[in-house]
């Protein structure tokens, strides 16, 4: 029987692992298909407090496993496919058929890039299509990309995209940005990067050895035009990895769980990062709920213990 299991292992679940590990509690750690989470698909992270110069978002979440792993805390890989939520203990069923039973939980599954979802850009997911700049953006060394969407990771993967390709042209269904100003300013001025306002995807062309461009259409005017690329980096936001927990907890209208700060409405279950979060959505935010996931965990412990 586990005390505490943690479900992920990004910027949310290592917190939490390393508070309730020096809690001396000795946290389980699922780690899913993407250990580390989404910061080890951007490039470099600029915000989190304490590395003025950045720092590599693939070394920081391997500092923070160690960091956890230095306490007690042990990660295992794995997806979870059931749960049952009833009440403490709490069971978990791993790809496999492994039975985990467990006193808490803490989900902090994440959440996953969205695509557009159209026949042909699906078809091409791997030949040409992506939704990681960081994973794929080498491949596109001197050929022309295209990236969708207009937020802070869109403007952030077409930067990223200019130290490889010959131009990267951002398309975005409105006339403005969502990304932050300063972000948007950076994308905006860099000479590499054209922008396709008011522009939706129609169709993904190539086969499978590759995409050689896309159909757009311009949503003021209804022209239609295509554009050569050999890259197709989505980047229109993500989804809360919460299927299989659906049964027991409240969602909102886009998966996100509902939680109260980081509670769930089943005693013992704590949600943190962005698997509760649609508003915030930052590595800092996600440490921080990983955090109060942890005291909340160790005061339901204590209080077990005590009845
Ligand atoms: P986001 O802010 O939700 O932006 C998604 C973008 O994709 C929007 O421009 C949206 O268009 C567009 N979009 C969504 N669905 C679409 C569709 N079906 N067809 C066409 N376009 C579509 O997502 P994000 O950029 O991933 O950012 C998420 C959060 O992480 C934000 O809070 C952001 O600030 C943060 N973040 C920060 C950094 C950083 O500070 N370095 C880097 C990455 C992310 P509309 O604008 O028209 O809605």
């Amino acid at each position: 029987m586990e005390n505490v299991v943690i479900i992920g292992a990004g910027a949310a679940g290592l917190t939490a692992a390393i508070y309730t590990a020096r809690a001396n509690l000795s946290p389980l750690v699922i780690e899913g298909m993407q250990p580390g989470g989404q910061l080890t698909t951007t490039s470099e992270v600029e915000n989190y407090p304490g590395f003025p110069k950045g720092i590599d978002g693939t070394l920081l979440m391997d500092e923070m496993r160690e960091q956890a792993e230095r306490f007690g805390a042990r990660c295992k890989f794995g997806e979870v496919t059931d749960v049952d939520l009833v009440e403490s203990p709490f069971s978990l069923t791993l790809s496999g058929d492994e039975k985990i039973e467990a006193k808490t939980i803490i989900i902090a599954t994440g959440a996953t890039a969205k695509y557009l979802g159209i026949e042909s850009e699906q078809s091409l997911i791997g030949k040409g299509v992506s939704a990681c700049a960081t994973c794929d953006g080498a491949f596109y060394k001197d050929v022309p990309v295209v990236v969708i969407g207009g937020g802070d990771t869109a403007c952030e993967e077409a930067i990223f995209l200019t130290r490889f390709a010959s131009k990267v042209t951002m398309i975005h269904r409105r006339d403005s940005f969502r990304a932050s100003k300063i972000m948007a300013e950076r994308a905006i001025g860099n000479e590499k990067i054209d922008i396709a306002w008011n522009s939706v995807v129609e169709e993904v062309l190539g086969d499978d050895s590759g995409v050689i461009g896309v159909r757009i259409r311009n949503t003021e005017t209804n022209k239609i035009s295509e554009l050569s690329c050999e890259g197709y980096f989505s980047a229109i936001g993500h989804k809360p990895n919460t299927e299989v927990f659906t049964k027991f907890l409240k969602t909102d209208d886009v998966g996100y769980l509902i939680a109260d700060g980081v509670k769930t409405s089943i005693a013992g279950i704590y949600a943190a990062g962005d698997v509760a979060d649609r508003i915030y959505r930052q590595a800092v935010t996600a440490a921080g709920t990983g955090c109060a996931a942890a005291l909340e965990a160790e005061r339901f412990l204590e209080n077990q213990e005590h009845e």
